[in-house]
């Protein structure tokens, strides 16, 4: 690549269902110039995320829509190269939680930005597990799911970003925790590196309730909801009276050009007492310093690990947007888009 050209990827349309590559560009475009105040960034690893899916659709949401023609954005890491901001450093290391990605170089003012110490955690951790993804799992489980010892914890999307976290969290916490995946590779990952108790294959199972249902002799104490759909009706079905549902995403439903009827159990929740409630992971900004600081020590004592899956290249960004929704990754789905140094 010429010096002087930046490269990123623009929304080229909107998606009908599953998204294809043909909805993306790769352009080039000038080097961008950072002004007073501001600080040239060039990329290292850029962050591709589910809730980017919401946002490829013209509607009002809790984060505006991408706009056709214009590029796409997301969580980044990246180096400072030229600068004319005092807090951000030519040489510094940074990250942009929700900022900066989906192309090669970016000029930043500074806000949301953090400054990161690659001495502490490989970088790309802080798009994963000291990012985004782990404060979800975080905040979700903790905050919403208040998990108790001896509690069952069913979490789906469980060799995920989050999910892999949550399942790992809920093992500190004393609970039992049993993941729905969707191949047999991450179901020896998260058994046998994250420690959960038991996992089953959504897609071979044959009968998602009763696989689910073998490894919960107890019942469900609390459902860590990623996905939607049928396993939401299971989870249902297997609650326990004051249970806690905790609905982080619904990713099966991300792609529908139809929305479906909705649970048909959800009269459940009724008699038996649940709990159910949303979140976004910027409602539990206030937990960030404990976050930090409990993570820290787990990942020190080896009690949380994470899988990453990394796709290289700006032009291959699509890629791996695209293989979220097939699965194509464990733990955190990354582009990296240059080396660390230089
Ligand atoms: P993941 O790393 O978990 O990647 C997505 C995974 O979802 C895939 O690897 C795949 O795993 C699974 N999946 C995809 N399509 C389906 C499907 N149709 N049915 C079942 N499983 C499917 O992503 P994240 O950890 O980043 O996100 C997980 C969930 O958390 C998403 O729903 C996301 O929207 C939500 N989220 C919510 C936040 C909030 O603030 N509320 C913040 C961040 C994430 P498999 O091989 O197992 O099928």
């Amino acid at each position: 690549m010429a010096e002087h050209v930046n490269r990123e990827i623009h929304l080229k349309s909107r998606p009908a269902g599953m998204p294809k590559a043909e909805n993306f560009e790769l352009v080039e475009t000038p080097m961008p110039k950072p002004g007073p105040g501001q600080f040239l960034v060039r990329n290292i690893f850029m962050s591709v995320d589910p809730y980017m899916r919401g946002r490829m659709m013209d509607r009002e949401s809790y984060v505006p829509p991408f706009q056709v023609g214009q590029v796409l954005d997301g969580g980044s890491v990246g180096r400072v190269i030229e600068s004319h901001n005092d807090a951000f450093k030519a040489g510094d290391y940074v990250c942009g939680f929700a900022s900066g990605g989906w192309r090669e170089y970016w000029v930043s003012e500074g806000m949301m930005m953090q400054k990161i110490d690659p001495g502490l955690a490989p970088l790309q951790a802080y798009l994963g597990t000291l990012g985004m993804p782990g404060l979800t799992a975080y905040s979700g489980l903790l905050r919403i799911g208040e998990p108790k010892e001896g509690e069952t914890v069913f979490v789906s999307a469980a060799a995920g970003a989050v999910g892999s976290i949550v399942c790992q969290i809920a093992k500190i916490k004393g609970c039992r925790v049993v993941g729905s995946v969707g191949s047999d590779d991450k179901i020896k990952w998260l058994r046998g590196e994250a420690g959960a108790d038991a996992a089953v294959n959504y897609k071979t199972c044959g009968n998602l309730e009763a696989a689910v249902k073998k490894e919960c002799p107890k019942g469900i104490d609390i459902y860590f909801e990623n996905v939607g759909g049928e396993h939401l009706e299971v989870a249902l079905n297997l609650m326990n009276s004051r249970g806690r549902i905790i609905a982080c995403g619904m990713i099966s439903m991300y792609n529908a050009v139809e929305m479906p009827p909705g649970p048909r159990n959800i009269v459940l929740i009724v008699g038996k007492s649940l709990k159910m409630q949303g979140f976004i992971v910027s409602n539990y900004l206030d937990m960030v310093p404990a976050f930090y600081s409990d993570m820290g020590q787990w990942i020190r004592n080896g009690k949380i690990k994470w899988e990453e899956t990394i796709v290289d290249g700006i032009d291959n960004a699509p890629k791996a947007f695209l293989g979220l929704f097939t699965g194509a990754n464990v733990g955190k789905m990354l582009v990296r888009l240059g080396p660390e140094k230089g």
